[in-house]
């Protein structure tokens, strides 16, 4: 059992870092000095250089090096927040950081020539589609992009602005006419993920951007009664239950939901270059991640007030982070001090939520 049922770690965000190896252009720009961090894996201490004579480190929940294998990255960073979605509580899993440092190798591969290769929303829907018992449950997904402020549907592109609903009583965050489609296998899964890609690529192209300026949020809903007919103790279990419990006969339905969520790069754009749809961009992007930053930091600080209303990314996840909710943030960093500043102010946002 992942020790993320246990009650310190409710409510809080678990944190990791995830090195890229390097590639060939970290290569090419290879120099006396071109690494800006030192991984300690063992001490889950992160060093961050600046140069020769200075250096800072950071703890965090879990530091996984350039050789960390994607199985190992979905333990250390997914299966938790996996088996408590399982569970009936809600969930999401975050990769922030810059373009090219392998948020969507983390969450998105789909490890079609090499099994081992997939990465955290093939492996999720595996793990999930392994527990349930397909006579009483059921597995459904909807995957869209959020761009300048407006969410699109990955599944069915030509629905756009869908709007981003809170029941005003229970709290659950809806987006009417979002396209949910019923899994019964995984072979399911990787067809909708390809699909939702190819339209994503589409819609990007007509917009005029890249993939890297929208957030890809794959929703996994998760309907069980299964899980109830074996619990004794049903009323301690997840907080999305309908119906009632007579005696012996349990007629209720456990709910829950896991986001994955590939951020847009956290790079900083030069607003002062650019205009018109690139400064929108900017500043979209800029606002999303500064609002989900502040509620990582009202988690991180166990403040009851979690300002989620500021922006469409963090309206969605309302639900889905701080309460019961479990969630998880990997942030990517690439090894080359070409990159100091975006390395470190990734770090410094993962470092925040801690
Ligand atoms: P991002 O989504 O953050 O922009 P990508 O996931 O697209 O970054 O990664 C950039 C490139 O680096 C891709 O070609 C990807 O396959 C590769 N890459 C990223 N992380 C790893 C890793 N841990 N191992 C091997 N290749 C990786
Ligand atoms: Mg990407």
């Amino acid at each position: 059992r992942a020790s993320l049922d246990d009650d310190e770690e409710s409510g809080r965000v678990r944190v990791a870092v995830r090195l890229r190896p390097k590639n060939a252009d970290d290569l090419l720009s290879e120099s006396d000095f071109t690494d800006c961090l030192e991984l300690q894996p063992e001490l889950k201490r992160v060093k961050l250089r600046k140069n020769n004579w200075s250096s800072e480190s950071y703890r965090f929940d879990e530091v996984l090096t350039e050789t960390a294998s994607q199985k190992r990255v979905y333990e250390a960073v997914a299966k938790p927040v996996v088996e408590s979605v399982l569970n009936g509580y809600n969930g999401t899993v975050m990769a922030y950081g810059q373009t090219g440092t392998g948020k969507t190798f983390t969450l998105g591969q789909l490890g079609k020539k090499d099994k081992s290769q997939c990465g955290i929303m093939v492996r999720a829907l595996e793990d999930i589609l392994v527990d349930i018992s397909p006579a009483f449950d059921t597995v459904s997904v909807s995957y869209m992009q959020l761009y300048l402020e407006s969410v699109q549907d990955l599944l069915a592109p030509e629905k756009i602005n869908i709007p981003i609903v809170e029941d005003p009583k229970t709290g659950e965050v809806s987006l009417p006419g979002l396209a949910i489609v019923e899994i019964r296998d995984l072979g399911q899964f990787l067809e909708l993920l390809q699909i939702g890609e190819a339209n994503r690529h589409a819609a990007n192209t007509k917009l005029n951007t890249e993939s890297s300026r929208s957030h890809a949020i794959l929703m996994v809903h998760v309907q069980r009664s299964s899980k109830l007919k074996d619990e004794t103790e049903v009323s301690s279990q997840g907080n999305n239950t309908d119906g009632n419990i007579s005696s012996q006969h349990v007629s209720m339905i456990l709910r829950s939901k896991l986001l994955i969520v590939d951020l847009a790069g956290s790079e900083r754009i030069d607003k002062s270059g650019s205009e018109g749809h690139m400064l929108e961009e900017a500043k979209f992007i800029n606002l999303s991640l500064t609002s989900l930053g502040k509620c990582i930091n009202a988690l991180a600080e166990n403040s009851p007030h979690i300002p989620t209303r500021d922006s469409k990314l963090t309206r969605l996840l309302r639900d889905s982070f701080g309460g019961t909710a479990r969630t998880s943030l990997v942030v990517t960093v690439g090894p080359s001090a070409r990159h100091y500043s975006e390395t470190a102010s990734t770090i410094a946002f993962g470092q925040r939520a801690m």
